[in-house]
């Protein structure tokens, strides 16, 4: 048997993602049930936010022409609370004002109150004493600063977090436009399965991929569906995928890539569609395949994708991350794929340089560096847990104390 060709993790993620293309179709949905989702049109804002100029600072309002030099006297002739319009302000008086409100006409700056001294407060003849000299614009918030109406307010492709949410509304929008859900099909090979609660048969373990896979795509707002654990045998394999394509954008399995005679995927999706099947210089996860499953036997009904992970809970686990979350992302119309790496400082030595690419578990400690998990095992999924991410270790590089690597935290590549 000829050996697959070994890819980098960079060929192999370019590969995947030169195949995979936004999803068709998408819903409006409520700002409050777009938490997560991708916006599918840009959406525009319905006012300039904000609608008026406005001040950022409870104090007066006034003409910088009676307030040139600081100790200016100004009698104090209108009051604007929040949500209020003043009216013209003349010239020789201030409003007093509050933050929010909006500026009055002939005002150009704000002198904050701790600035001003309030005189003569009797018989409605208040006065101010202006005790600094502002710039025109000061305290001062620009209608429109923020957003302009009928400007774009958030873009096509835009993932979608709390702070987008508020600026749909802050745009008075009621509504957003959001790509579908992404549909995924997940199962598990290996006679060694069970799931938790069952007894354990002698040689047999809980399908712990199962739960953290499934976890993945939920916190990708995917439409995941589970189709349980299949066992060792090519006609189930085959059984499985061919029901996990009808409905579904993209397959996901753990277990069963290797080329051992246990593992059956490679011809179950040959069989049933077209298959690579790579070895990616990686560690954990080295086998990883990749390719598509017919949705029946009419060419018209198109395929659905099928990614194999690995099957050690770690190796799957990494995997995930970092390919199949980028090809997600794709299908999903986000506009950024691969997350970013930071310099960070190795609190530890790693002195086994490996031939491939390794994902370290590491944890930041509370001086700022990073501390390794002792147990670096792909079977280990602890390390995981322990963890806040991981190290990108180019091939053949060993790491010293003090040394700064690439960081990637399991924050950025969970959502
Ligand atoms: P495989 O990729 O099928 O050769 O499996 C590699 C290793 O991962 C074996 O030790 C399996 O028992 C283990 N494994 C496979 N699938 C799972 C799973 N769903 N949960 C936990 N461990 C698994
Ligand atoms: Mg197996």
């Amino acid at each position: 048997m000829t050996k697959p060709p070994m890819l980098t993790a960079q060929q192999a993620l370019d590969h995947l993602l030169s195949h995979a293309q936004s999803v068709e179709g998408g819903e409006v949905v409520t700002i409050q049930d777009a938490l997560g989702r991708v916006l599918s049109e840009s959406v525009s804002s319905l006012v300039d936010v904000p609608p008026l100029d406005n001040t950022s600072m409870d104090g007066y309002a006034v003409r910088t022409k009676d307030t040139a030099t600081p100790g200016a006297i100004l009698r104090v002739a209108q009051r604007i609370p929040a949500g209020s319009v003043g009216t013209m302000l003349e010239p020789g008086t201030a409003a007093r004002i509050f933050t929010g409100a909006p500026i009055p006409q002939g005002a150009d700056a704000v002198v904050m109150q701790e600035d001003c001294i309030l005189e003569g407060q009797t018989g409605g003849l208040a006065q101010v004493k202006i005790n600094i000299a502002p710039n025109s614009g000061q305290w001062i918030r620009r209608q429109g600063e923020d957003l302009t109406a009928g400007k774009t307010a958030l873009a096509a492709g835009t993932f979608l977090r709390p702070q987008e949410l508020g600026v749909a509304a802050s745009a008075g929008l009621t509504h957003l436009p959001v790509k579908r859900r992404v549909r995924v099909a997940a199962f598990f090979t290996g006679d060694e399965l069970a799931l938790p609660g069952e007894t354990l048969k002698p040689g047999g373990i809980y399908n712990s991929n199962r739960d953290t896979l499934l976890a993945c795509l939920k916190s990708l707002a995917c439409d995941a569906t589970d189709l349980g654990i299949v066992p060792d045998q090519l006609e189930a394999t085959k059984a499985a995928l061919r029901k996990a394509s009808k409905d579904h954008d993209l397959i996901i399995t753990s277990g069963g890539v290797s080329v051992g005679e246990e593992d059956h995927l490679k011809p179950a999706v040959t069989a049933e569609g077209r298959l690579d099947l790579w070895q990616i210089a990686i560690k954990p996860g080295k086998p990883l395949a990749f390719g598509a499953v017919r949705k029946s036997d009419e060419p018209a009904d198109g395929e659905a994708w099928f990614i194999g992970l690995p099957g050690n809970p770690v190796s799957s686990f990494v995997t995930f991350l970092l390919f199949v979350r980028p090809f997600i992302l794709k299908l999903q119309g986000r506009d950024e794929s691969t997350p970013q790496s930071y310099p960070m400082r190795a609190d530890f030595d790693w002195l086994k340089a490996d031939r491939r690419n390794e994902f370290l578990r590491v944890k930041i400690n509370a001086q700022g560096g990073l501390d390794l998990f002792p147990n670096q095992s792909s079977g280990v999924l602890t390390s995981a847990s322990w963890g806040d991410g991981l190290i990108d270790c180019p091939p053949g590089q060993v790491i010293q104390t003090g040394d700064l690597v690439k960081y990637i935290p399991f924050s950025a590549l969970l959502s």
